[in-house]
């Protein structure tokens, strides 16, 4: 059997940023049954120095008492340490998979800036752990409907990572194929277009050994992203990306989104598609 796990913590629904927390615990309920019947693990992070340490060389020290004086730190920084303690545990082999809930977002937090929902940028601080742990090349595909711009000023300029990302706004041309670096438009996509515009991309081999995806429900049709997706899609993305990773460990990051119910269809949906 598959060794799963899901990162979560109350805090992500207590004090999380306003628009994303009210789906964190709708989101971690609806796993009840998964959790009863054994199928996934619930691990609860903890800031430690690792993520101190990883969140000071990863931003500017403005940026951090800037997100201070937002009152966001804690809940931010534990949102990273969970990224950051699934990401340690898929590379010691201790998992195949895990799912991050988080109560602030990540991908639009650069070095030195941040904004839309999120704070300190917890996929580029676990990049930063998995070097450590020597983990050589590393794959992001990000399919929440806004651009990881935070994610592309972090790791853009490293070569071992490929960053794959969807998107429905259009104010970000910014593509660096010989980096790693893609962009893909496409405003207002349905299941059958996101998806096949995922197939092109996911045809192709790649070399790498450790794959994170980036999963927001804002891109359903209910939620307030410019992708238009239904809870199906995300369920048969997530059986995708299984046969995609073939094999090789796998960590979502839950992402933007902000209604209850959507959020307690699609986080089944994406959990039970993968481990099925
Ligand atoms: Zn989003």
């Amino acid at each position: 059997m598959l060794k799963a796990a899901v990162y979560y913590h109350p805090d992500f629904a207590d004090k999380g940023y306003t628009t994303l927390r009210h789906r964190v615990k709708p989101g971690f309920d609806a796993l009840q049954p998964l959790v009863n019947s054994g199928q996934i693990q619930v691990r609860t992070p903890t800031i430690d120095e690792t993520a101190h340490a990883l969140l000071h060389t990863t931003h500017s020290p403005e940026l951090v008492e800037r997100v201070i004086s937002a009152g966001y730190h804690e809940v931010a920084l534990l949102s990273a340490a969970g990224v950051i303690q699934a990401a340690e545990a898929l590379a010691k082999n201790e998992l195949d998979m895990a799912f991050c809930f988080v109560g602030s977002g990540g991908h639009h937090a650069g070095q030195n800036y941040c904004w839309g929902f999120c704070y300190y940028n917890d996929v580029a601080m676990a990049v930063n752990r998995l070097r450590q742990l020597r983990i050589p090349d590393i794959m992001i595909i990000d399919i929440d409907p806004h651009s990881g711009d935070g994610t592309r000023d972090l790791l853009a300029a490293d070569p071992h990572i490929i960053h794959l990302n969807f998107f429905a706004d259009e104010d970000y041309p910014y593509e660096d194929k010989n980096r790693g670096n893609y962009g893909v438009l496409i405003d207002g996509a349905s299941d059958k277009v996101l998806a096949a515009a995922l197939e092109e991309y996911l045809e192709r081999e790649w070399g790498y050994n450790l794959l994170i995806v980036i999963v927001g429900h804002d891109g359903h049709c209910l939620d307030y992203g410019d992708f238009y997706l239904t809870t199906a899609f995300y369920g048969s993305f997530a059986r995708r990306i299984k046969a995609f990773a073939a094999g090789r460990p796998v960590l979502f990051v839950l992402s933007g989104g902000s209604l209850p119910q959507v959020a307690s269809e699609v986080i089944p949906a994406i959990i039970e598609g993968y481990i099925e």
